[in-house]
């Protein structure tokens, strides 16, 4: 049996938990319904997976009192016993890693070959912030003369958290699990277009020991269930992933309640492949940053800047590797490129191939949409682009690479910052100098040099300019869910101020 066969086999048994039901919200530990229902569809071929519950603003006024609710336990409950829940999480996790990269597969047309990792990288974040729950309240004593300062952080309070459907189950985990490692609870609104794996993650979550309101999840559409999440009052802070009109659209409406935000936006990402490069790593990480995950990753790298001793070489090999490149079945460990996440975003990816010809780029390989139900299409090279073309400037997230060609470096500089986004950067020279120079001038929140995209997870991810605000990862995650609380105590030194005396 071919290993395609193999998962589509495995892949029915999982998804027999979904079928011929709705999908319901959890909300203090509950299955809760909706009168209204969206529908779930796979990308692969158009197919229902199920119904679900679309949110209302009722239903989330249920979750954030639920979450308001447990709050105060869970903020009290000692360090070391949410280390040990946090953990359990993780290892549960490991244990449906296989079932959660199908679902994940299905539900959003990424390949399999991607997507087992991305299940295990969703545990290691769980572990990763589990380990610090202990410490999370943790300041610093900055002494002065007269007073000894002792700083703390208390956990903020119920926080909502609201995802994209990009790589869904690992960017929820990347969110709630340092908020529920500093004592928050939360409320997760998902992704319309991508509710599968964000159930079972809380599935998993109560399984593995998370007391009832803690966590609870509503799905449905951002306009209505994820706007009524940021003008709750009960929620004190909003973690969103997703668009920078989106994000902007989120400030404006926590603005009454004056919610605290932390958003992780879109990007233009740059490499910047200097004639000096090592030229089949530059290469490869190109390729890999663009063309990986379906080109729907905000760190892609969706714009690649050449040097011009290389550039006719460079756009030559990418040519050819994106002409090898394997579009087909996500389930097939072989596939590189899935289907797209829906028909709306296919037609967005593919609209660009007119907006470049009409901008005057060479489509040195042209990704039409593919035959049949799914929602398929074949990568594209946009080569000869410049820096004021659409191709050069807005978030495709496809599997869209466009390059462009610079003389030096101060014109690749100004060219890689020439967009309104600044979340990545990649940088691909052997002078240690330039690359440093280069990076410092970059505007961007986080810059690779000589390296594709590698996280590590107690160093801060985020992005500037329209790409972000806020950072993520080792202890900054704690600055955005916890408040920061300074105690003065007077030495004894220090003399009162007398009035009226
Ligand atoms: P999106 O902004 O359309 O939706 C994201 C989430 O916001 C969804 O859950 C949606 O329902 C909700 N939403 C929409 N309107 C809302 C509103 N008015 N109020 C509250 N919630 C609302 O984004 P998307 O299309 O799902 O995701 C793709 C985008 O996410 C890309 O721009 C990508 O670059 C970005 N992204 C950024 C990062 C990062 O780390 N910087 C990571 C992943 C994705």
């Amino acid at each position: 049996m071919s290993k395609l066969q193999e998962n589509l086999d495995l892949l029915a048994g999982h998804l027999k938990q979904f079928h011929g039901r709705t999908l319901p919200h959890r909300i203090n530990g509950e299955d809760v319904t909706s009168e209204r229902v969206m529908q779930s569809r796979s990308p692969v071929d158009d197919s229902v997976i199920c119904d679900v519950a679309e949110g209302s603003a009722s239903d989330i006024d249920a979750a954030a009192r639920a979450a308001q609710a447990a709050f105060p336990a869970w903020r009290d409950m000692p360090g070391k016993q949410r280390k040990k829940i946090l953990h359990a999480v993780a290892d549960a996790i490991v244990a449906r890693a296989d079932e959660i990269a199908l679902i994940e597969s299905w539900d959003t047309g990424q390949c399999i070959r991607f997507m087992s990792k991305a299940a295990l990288r969703g545990a290691e974040n769980f572990r990763f912030f589990a380990d610090q729950a202990e410490g999370a309240r943790n300041g610093q004593t900055l002494p002065s003369t007269d007073h000894m300062n002792i700083t703390t952080r208390t956990p903020i309070g119920p926080v909502g958290i609201i995802t994209p459907w990009n790589t869904p189950f690992m960017l929820s985990t990347w969110k709630i699990a340092p908020a529920l490692a500093s004592g928050c609870t939360v409320v997760h609104k998902p992704a319309e277009w991508s509710p599968l794996t964000a159930r079972l993650l809380i599935e998993i979550a109560e399984g593995a020991g998370l007391p009832k309101g803690v966590w609870n999840m509503v799905n449905g559409v951002g306009e209505e269930a994820g706007r009524a999440l940021t003008e709750h009052p009960a929620i004190k802070a909003i973690a969103f992933v997703g668009e920078s009109s989106t994000g902007s659209a989120i400030m404006r409406q926590g603005s009454e309640t004056l919610k605290r935000v932390h958003f992780e936006l879109g990007g233009k990402n740059p490499v910047v492949v200097f004639d000096d490069a090592d030229f089949d790593r530059a290469l490869d990480a190109a390729v890999f940053m663009i063309y990986s995950l379906n080109g729907e990753r905000c760190t892609s790298s969706s714009r690649v800047l050449i040097q011009s001793g290389l550039y006719n070489r460079f756009v030559t090999a990418l040519e050819q590797r994106v002409n090898n490149l394997k579009v087909g079945h996500p389930l097939d460990p072989a596939t590189e490129i899935g289907p797209l996440i829906h028909p709306r975003h296919l037609a967005k990816v593919t609209s660009y191939l007119d907006v470049a010809e009409k901008d005057g780029a060479r489509i040195a390989v042209r990704g039409e949409a593919g035959e049949g139900d799914g929602y398929f299409v074949n990568p594209t090279l946009y080569a000869d682009a410049t820096q004021n073309m659409r191709i050069a400037q807005e978030e495709i997230f496809g599997p869209v690479l466009t390059a462009m060609k610079f003389d030096d470096e101060a014109e690749a500089l100004a060219i890689a910052n020439s967009v309104a986004y600044g979340l990545a950067g990649y940088v691909w020279t052997n002078d240690v100098t330039r690359a440093l120079r280069f990076s410092d001038g970059l505007e961007a929140g986080m810059i690779w040099v000589n390296s594709e995209n590698v996280r590590h997870l107690p160093t801060p991810f985020g992005g500037t300019k329209a790409s972000g605000i806020g950072r993520d990862g080792g202890d900054w995650s704690f600055d955005f869910y916890m408040e920061t609380k300074n105690i003065a105590i007077a030495t004894g030194q220090h003399k009162i101020s007398k009035l009226g005396v």
